[in-house]
């Protein structure tokens, strides 16, 4: 084997960097089984407490009846079944886009869409937080790669003018996995539209929870209602949807061209088509839920009145992502593994994920969770912030 693999494996231990994964014996909720043991957790994407759905897990027993378990083909040859099709339609109507396109993942949707629309002539303008997926897909693609400081529309305005490529495609999360903040949207469209670039817009974490109905950031009040052919949408299917997968949605053009063209979308077998069937139901839920959207809001607002007296702070966030600033890596770890032996889950994020000395405890919060379990939530970080 490669000589350096273990030493630089104990590196990163002694950093206290190695990531581990832990392994759940129960469903994904606000409560779950590690080890025989019950867990209030604080980490998943499960933001309006669908993954669990009583009509999602029927409507996935009745898909595997009528289209089996796999979809057995790639899209293109003889695995886009009608699940597939019809989820489709309803995905880009209610983003409110001409058309979309279904990816079995948002890593994979977001390498699929930016490698298939630039390359070595181009330029890419990336928000310096985004997410790994579009900084990988970035790289992937060849285009001239611009990263520009967190949200920094002026520079970004800067850089854009000052570029011969022939294409220019900015980059940005909608809302930002490890901060939580939004992007300044309505700016973003504005400064593309100047320049003639396309804006692709990750709605991971947006798509379920925020705008009317669910429909995601674009459909937040300050966006009132952005209708540029210049944007290109991308949402995952595997947080708030509480399902698996992603989507693209765009103008007819762009969507063609990523079926010609995308080779995560092409060479890679289609998600099962059950999950599709699901996901349909899942839409109905987002849309007419409005309530889980609610108790969600009163969540996001009560965590930040109970952890106000902590010597940690909270990100400026408003929605379900929720970091509580830490600094070293090391004291992240312990409080995490703290929380956990009181019974409680929330992940530390540490470097590289996130800048150094930047290391914080990412509290994500899911309408299933009720009252008490953010003052137990509290009432622990408060223990152990006299004890290190
Ligand atoms: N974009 C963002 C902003 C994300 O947070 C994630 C998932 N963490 C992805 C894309 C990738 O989505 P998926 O998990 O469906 O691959």
């Amino acid at each position: 084997m490669f000589p350096d693999l273990i030493e630089r494996l104990r590196k990163r231990e002694q950093q206290g960097l190695l990531r581990q994964r832990k392994i759940l014996e129960s469903p994904q909720s606000s409560q779950v089984t590690m080890d025989g043991r019950d867990y209030l957790a604080f980490c998943s994407n499960d933001y309006l407490g669908l993954a669990n759905h009583l009509d999602l897990i029927e409507s996935v027993s009745k898909g595997a009846r009528r289209y089996g378990v796999g979809a057995s083909a790639s899209h293109m040859i003889n695995g886009h079944f009608s699940a597939h099709h019809v989820l489709e339609e309803a995905l880009a109507e209610f983003a409110g886009f001409p058309q979309a396109l279904l990816f079995s993942t948002g890593y994979m949707a977001n390498i699929g869409a930016v490698t298939a629309l630039v390359g070595r002539e181009d330029a890419i303008f990336s928000d310096k937080l985004n997410h790994a997926s579009l900084n990988d897909a970035a790289l992937l693609s060849r285009a001239k790669f611009i990263r520009y400081p967190h949200a920094d529309l002026a520079l970004l305005d800067q850089r854009l003018s000052t570029t011969n490529a022939r294409r220019k495609l900015v980059i940005s999360d909608a809302v930002f996995s490890m901060e939580g903040d939004i992007a300044p949207i309505p700016e973003l469209v504005a400064v593309c539209e100047k320049h003639q670039a396309v804006l692709l817009l990750d709605d991971a974490h947006g798509f379920g929870v925020l705008g009317r109905q669910g429909r995601g950031s674009l459909f937040l009040p300050d966006c009132g209602s952005i209708h540029s052919p210049n944007i290109i949408y991308m949402a995952t299917l595997g947080k708030a949807a509480g399902v698996f997968g992603a989507f693209v949605a765009a103008q007819a053009e762009v969507i063609e061209t990523l079926i010609q063209s995308a080779h995560s979308y092409i060479y890679t077998t289609a998600t099962p088509p059950l999950l599709a069937q699901a996901l349909m139901v899942s839409l109905k839920l987002i849309q007419q839920d409005e309530w889980r959207r609610n108790v969600l809001t009163q969540n996001i607002v009560q965590l930040k009145e109970a952890l106000q007296s902590l010597p940690w702070k909270l990100l400026p966030s408003s929605t379900p992502i929720q970091p509580l600033m830490i600094g070293e890596s090391a004291e992240a770890v312990c409080i995490s593994q703290r929380l956990r032996e009181r019974g409680i889950l929330v992940p530390a994020i540490r470097p590289p994920t996130v800048a150094q000395g930047t290391a914080r405890l990412r509290i994500s919060l899911s309408a299933e969770h009720q009252p008490c379990d953010l003052m137990r939530l509290a009432e622990a970080l408060q223990e152990i912030a006299l004890q290190v």
